[in-house]
């Protein structure tokens, strides 16, 4: 029987081993329970370079045991890697590339890319020889994975307000006007509270801009720890101003978020000497209720703004709810 990788072999070394790349034959008519490969390959898989033959169910990078190197890194790759090769094998593909993390023995990681094509088939269509080529792309994930990270990272940042941590405006706009859409499908009221610290204006003038926002920091961590349910949100609106949703909420659940809501800041005891009833920084809500099949998302929110100007006509540090 004719060794059909050997002409192959002989050419691929002259043309392909002065790169950095790994590449393998497989000679199905001899010998298919083995693959051969270049030095490369066997350093880059720790395969012994003493071989000629390996075995693909052992020492395959991406078949055998090997296989399950890949798959504690990444069980879709190892999936996919398998899915790709059975069809090209079967004749469903004519090539195929994939990307793979690969795990030493020391705990690292590098990963690959590897393409593989048919390159002789037999008379009656089934693979005769199959070639493929296994490059080092571990820079190039790398960078994509950091650039990843930063991508996430500068998310958060745009969603963030800078000085309380609590989310921006924009962000809350974004949900805000997804959770309605959602409720209205659902048949579910919607709360909405507006919340303004009172008198800040004097705070900042009396106690300096800097203790401003040591204060607003305060009411911020404060108001959120009001908000338990996980789909409730609270946000920055601006200045001193806050806002927040109760998604499926009800009257008396907003009525106990309204009372605690104002409770909690004037609890926090912070002195403010330009508040003449109060003597702290107080807080003033407005709430409202709504039906989403009736209420617009804004309606709702111009609702809350009302009942927020009525807390503060009405003497401050108070809610109002509609
Ligand atoms: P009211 O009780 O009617 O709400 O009165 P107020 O003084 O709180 O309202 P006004 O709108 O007159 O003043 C809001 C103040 O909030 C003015 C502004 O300097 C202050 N402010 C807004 N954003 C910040 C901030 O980021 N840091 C600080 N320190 N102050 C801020
Ligand atoms: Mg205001
Ligand atoms: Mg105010």
């Amino acid at each position: 029987m004719k060794k059909r990788w050997r002409k192959y072999y002989d050419q691929l070394e002259l043309l392909m081993d002065f790169s950095d790349v790994g590449w393998w034959i497989i000679d199905y008519e001899n010998d298919s329970e083995h693959f051969i490969c270049n030095d490369k390959l066997c350093e880059m898989f720790e395969l012994d370079p003493n071989e000629t033959h390996h075995s693909i169910a052992v020492s395959c990078p991406i078949a055998g045991e090997y296989n399950h190197n890949v798959k504690k890194e990444d069980a879709e790759a190892a999936k996919k890697i398998v899915n790709d090769y059975h069809k090209l094998l079967r004749g469903e593909n004519d090539h195929y590339i994939n990307e793979f993390p690969y795990r030493y023995s020391d705990g690292s990681v590098r990963y690959f890319k590897s393409r593989a094509k048919v390159l002789e088939w037999n008379p009656g269509g089934s693979v005769a020889v199959m070639f493929g080529i296994i490059t080092d792309v571990t820079r190039q994930a790398e960078l994509h994975k950091a650039l990843d990270r930063q991508k996430s990272e500068f998310q958060k940042l745009s969603e963030t307000d800078s000085l309380t941590g609590l989310m921006n405006r924009r962000k809350f706009t974004e949900l805000y006007e997804y959770d309605c859409a959602h409720a209205r499908r659902q048949s579910h009221a919607i709360g909405v509270f507006m919340m303004d610290i009172d008198s800040f204006k004097s705070f900042n003038d009396i106690y300096g801009h800097l203790a401003g926002d040591d204060c607003l920091v305060s009411v911020a961590t404060a108001l959120s720890e009001v908000f338990q349910r996980k789909s409730d949100m609270v946000a920055r609106f601006g200045g001193e101003e806050f806002i927040a949703f109760v998604p499926d909420a009800t009257s008396k659940e907003m009525y106990r978020l309204a009372n605690e809501l104002v409770e909690s800041i004037s609890n926090l005891n912070i002195m403010h000497r330009g508040s003449a009833d109060f003597g702290r920084v107080t807080l003033s809500v407005g709430g409202c209720i709504g039906d989403m099949q009736k209420s617009h998302a804004y309606a709702l929110i111009k609702y809350a703004d009302r009942m927020l100007y009525e807390a503060k006509e009405s003497g401050r540090n108070r809610y109002r709810i509609a």
